[in-house]
């Protein structure tokens, strides 16, 4: 391999692993291939009549590549992948066997759905769960085994995972911009794809460090470690060039993903030293999902193999930016339009100014719907920390843009920068910038070209919930424009009044300026009234409020059963997130930390004695003895008390109250006793310490 071209070798590579369009067009029948191309290009279930067929040649195609098992994989509450095994093997008259996959076996599973959490919808008397094939993203084969994406839900029929509400928000927000497409006069599409791109932020540090640390190994961040001499002040690691190691590593991963068929794009150093970043192209929303879950796998595994450790915590290190996920989100018809591409005649300016408006008017409207999509334990440390956006969710449009829709809020043509006037669906206006210097890195849902970037999703999220809210509030919003619309005999004019109002109802959602500073905090809290939802357990509670519940019941993407289950989930999610920490926390202080205090003690006392002994002075000695002393004091007391709240929040009635009380009592102690710890460290020699510093975490790759 290594003598080819590279370059070349990735198109013949490229999604080799894949039961792709092209796999399925050479080795289904006609009929068959062109009914499972209807079912994704519609997005809907493969016809039982035809799933044998296709199942016959995926399992022939795995077999080839080396599968001995098929699998269907899902995507539970708990944000993570699950897999169950079965192998195509079956017992064969005079004991032989037979490999075999039947139709039923690839578009039904049964699983046992006891240990997943169902938020109570499912008691465990009825412990039967099923998956079903999601046939608009494709299977895969991976380490022997024939994977393939499936949604899950309980007996009854009430969703368990991440990927059917995703599936049923594509569906309405197609609907609903079907009905707009048509008042613009277009009668071709059929269909409206929402589409994501998802950026995603990683470390990378050296495994041998890694399993030095207990509270990595357990928890995914480092619960201790002091301040190293140098963060990330000197700005030097963004986009930086890229060591040996990391770049080697970087190559592996782009490898491995493209098998996969994973469009692998973009990669660069971020701003926190040992951090990096990989975009891929964007796609349709929940072949997105499904390829992220997919990135997080692989980078994690790739890792390994070449003595590293991928951390996809939000916080690993205290004191240098955390890590994110940005989801670039937009919607495209099939008809090859992307919705919020300005165009370039008068009426498509229009019809994305009204696409804009939705937008604008759902965001404003269910901004608490957003914030607690990215809400999460490790995203907590994140948000608002000038790091990430705020908690507060406001929009970012871009002065050009503004100039635009403060125009139409007046009804008056609109002036551009260079000072010439456009009349809004008459004129085609200028190009929208794509990228200049006052593209703003600090807003939660910027507006970047073509497309929303919502900024405050965490590393180690799922993009599915984020997606299927901004799908499902802005159907919601494409639906009250089209019910105004539909029928009116001016319908520009109208349009045009109707997008006025929006503008004037809900532009104090659009924030231009620096979404990190004080300022924009006092004036969106004070002024602007906009919810800021600053911890996980303050924003949970938005998923079933009435407003939300008839949203998501209204489309059939959630009942509020699944909104209360799934909010119960979370909220327990963030308590046990916690609990282990705190834990951790103490099982390091009492095996690790404080016996390396003692003994270190123990060192200084001795050679102080010593000196003693031979007629030296031992001021520092005894100075020394006494702070560390009075440090490993406090720290045990401190441990004590953590471990008293631990106990306590045991009694807390689960749910809400439990969740607060570890927000403020047993996190808060956390932080307490960290602080203790990190200064006790900086006063212990490194060889005496026992675990690895920043330094070496930070800086060794
Ligand atoms: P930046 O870091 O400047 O925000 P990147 O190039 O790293 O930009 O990432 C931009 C992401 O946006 C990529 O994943 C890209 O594929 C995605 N993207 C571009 N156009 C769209 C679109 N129409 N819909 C969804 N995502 C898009
Ligand atoms: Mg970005």
């Amino acid at each position: 391999m290594s003598e080819q071209n590279p370059a070349k070798l990735v198109t013949e590579y490229f999604g080799c692993n894949v039961f792709s369009d092209k796999v399925m067009r050479e080795r289904l029948p006609k009929d068959v291939y062109r009914a499972v191309r209807r079912t994704k290009k519609l997005g809907c279930a493969l016809a039982p009549e035809i799933s044998g067929a296709v199942a016959h040649a995926m399992k022939e195609w795995a077999i080839e590549k080396g599968a001995t098992h098929y699998t269907h994989w899902f995507q539970p509450m708990t944000g993570v992948t699950a897999e169950k095994h079965d192998a195509f093997l079956n017992p064969a008259e005079r004991g032989g066997i037979l490999l075999e996959f039947s139709g039923k076996e690839l578009i039904k599973g049964e699983a046992d759905a006891s240990s997943f959490p169902s938020g109570g919808l499912r008691s465990t008397f009825e412990a039967r769960g099923y998956t079903a094939w999601d046939p608009t993203s494709n299977a895969f084969v991976k380490d022997g085994s024939l994977y393939i994406p499936t949604a899950f839900s309980s007996y009854t029929g009430d969703t368990l995972d991440k990927k059917t509400p995703l599936l049923r928000s594509m569906d309405v927000l197609s609907q609903q911009a079907l009905r707009i497409l048509r008042l613009f006069g277009n009668t071709t599409a059929t269909r409206v794809i929402t589409t994501a791109g998802p950026e995603q932020e990683y470390f990378l540090i050296d495994k041998k460090l890694f399993e030095a640390r207990e509270d990595l190994i357990i928890t995914g961040r480092t619960l201790f470690g002091a301040k190293p001499p140098k963060g990330q002040e000197l700005e030097d690691h963004y986009y930086g060039n890229i060591n040996k190691r990391v770049s080697d590593y970087m190559k592996d991963l782009d490898e491995e993903l493209w098998k996969l068929g994973v469009y692998a794009k973009t990669k660069h150093n971020e701003v926190a030293p040992a951090q990096h970043e990989l975009a891929p192209v964007f796609t349709n929303t929940n072949i997105a999902a499904d390829h992220n879950q997919l990135t997080m796998e692989i980078m994690k595994k790739v890792a390994t193999k070449h003595g590293l450790y991928c951390l996809l915590h939000e916080k690993p290190f205290a004191g240098v930016n955390g890590s994110g996920k940005h989801n670039n989100w937009s919607m495209a018809s099939n008809d090859g339009q992307n919705l919020l591409d300005p165009g370039d005649c008068p009426q498509d300016n229009l019809q994305f100014l009204t696409f804009l408006c939705a937008i604008i008017k759902g965001v404003h409207e269910y901004a608490p719907l957003l914030r607690l999509s990215a809400a999460s334990a490790g995203n907590d440390h994140r948000l608002g920390a000038n790091e990430a956006p705020p908690a507060i969710v406001s929009m970012f449009i871009g002065t050009e843009l503004q100039g635009v829709i403060d125009a139409l809020e007046v009804g008056e043509k609109y002036r551009s920068t260079d000072d010439k006037t456009f009349e809004i669906g008459v004129d085609v206006l200028p190009d929208f910038p794509k990228d200049t210097t006052d593209r703003n890195r600090t807003s939660p849902f910027a507006f970047t070209g073509n497309k929303f970037e919502f900024r405050m999703l965490g590393s180690a999220d799922s993009i599915s919930c984020t997606n299927t809210i901004i799908n499902t509030i802005v159907a919601e919003e494409l639906c009250q424009i089209a019910d105004a619309l539909e029928g009116s005999q001016d319908f520009t004019g109208d349009l045009k009044k109707l997008l006025a109002k929006i503008i004037s109802e809900h532009k104090s959602i659009i924030y231009n300026g620096n979404g990190y500073s004080d300022e924009w905090l006092d004036e969106a809290v004070n002024v602007r009234h906009l919810p800021n939802l600053v911890s996980t357990p303050d924003a949970l509670p938005e998923y079933i409020t009435p407003k939300s519940v008839a949203l998501f019941e209204k489309f059939k993407v959630y009942t509020e059963a699944e909104l209360r289950a799934r909010t119960e989930v979370l909220l327990e999610n963030y308590s046990k997130v916690i609990n282990i920490e705190a834990l951790t926390m103490i099982d390091m202080v009492k095996k690790k930390i404080v016996p390396a205090c003692l003994d270190y003690t123990k060192k200084v006392c001795e050679t102080g004695t010593l000196k003693r002994e031979l007629g030296i002075s031992s001021g520092i000695e005894t100075e020394l003895a006494a702070k560390l002393s009075a440090l490993t004091d406090a720290i045990y007391r401190e441990t004590a008390v953590l471990e008293e709240k631990v106990i306590t929040a045991q009694d807390k009635n689960a749910g809400l109250e439990m969740a607060r009380f570890y927000r403020d009592e047993v996190f808060a102690q956390m932080q307490t006793l960290r602080a203790i710890v990190d200064e006790t460290e900086t006063n212990v020699s490194e060889d005496s310490w026992p675990l690895p510093s920043y330094s070496k975490l930070l800086f060794t790759v």
